[in-house]
């Protein structure tokens, strides 16, 4: 009869775990802070929405699923690895976290994630109007360039695969009659996207009721650009 084996000495905890601990404290209640604001701004309804943090090079922070975020709690949040395994917490990960994971694989600089369903923003979407690029000062510098991704089945495998295309290049993108994904270099760069698309896309609506939807001219662009210090568009 095999002798059972002997249990493995527990190994010493490295030093970094225990100096990140209070970063990803501080990251969990940033999480929970963002989905209340999402509630509270009217992106997000119910259980809808998502939002995410990169802890470090295999460890991110996301929401569990089927949680109305306007009540989410530092238990919510869960700590995964870089293949979607939860490391840390009871529940589910969001649905939508594929989408998340292929985000921060397409975009390295990228360590923070915010997805809403914008009520006017998706409207938009669903008339096959979606806002135009540089409507007013705030886009440009904000937003960026808008993407929009062709309609995908939420919680599935095609969502990721609409995005692909995009992700390199954009910020902001709408996701046809389903919401919007916004990424950041905080959390808080993420939510001030979400909440300016959701802005722009009334203003957007306004116009088009009031008579013309156009945006800034280009030159304009690059002068709002310039004074923000910001880059210039390419094209
Ligand atoms: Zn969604």
């Amino acid at each position: 009869m095999a002798r059972a084996p002997r249990p493995r000495a527990v190994p010493p905890r490295p030093a970094h775990r225990a100096r990140s601990l209070p970063r990803e404290r501080a990251l969990v209640s940033a999480v929970v802070e963002t989905c209340h604001r999402l509630a509270a701004l009217d992106l997000i309804g119910a259980g809808e929405g998502n939002v995410s943090v990169r802890l470090g090079p295999d460890a991110f922070l996301v929401t569990a699923s089927g949680v109305n975020k306007g009540q989410l709690r530092p238990g919510h949040v869960l700590r995964i690895d870089g293949d979607g395994a939860v490391t840390r917490g009871a529940g589910r990960p969001s649905t939508e976290l594929r989408m998340h994971l292929a985000a921060y694989a397409a975009r390295p600089d990228v360590e923070a994630i915010v997805h809403a369903h914008p009520i006017t923003a998706v409207a938009l979407t669903v008339a096959g109007a979606p806002p135009p690029n540089d409507l007013v000062p705030e886009a440009a510098v904000t937003l960026g360039e808008i993407a929009l991704a062709p309609f995908a089945t939420p919680g599935t495998g095609e969502v990721p695969a609409s995005l692909a295309p995009y992700l390199a290049r954009h910020d902001v993108l709408l996701l046809e009659r389903h919401g919007a994904l916004a990424l950041g270099r905080t959390l808080a760069e993420a939510l001030d996207r979400m909440e300016t698309l959701e802005r722009v896309a009334r203003i957007a609506l306004a116009a088009r009721l009031a008579g013309r939807c156009t945006p800034l001219p280009g030159d304009a662009v690059d002068r709002v650009l310039l004074a923000a210090g910001k880059p210039a568009r390419k094209r």
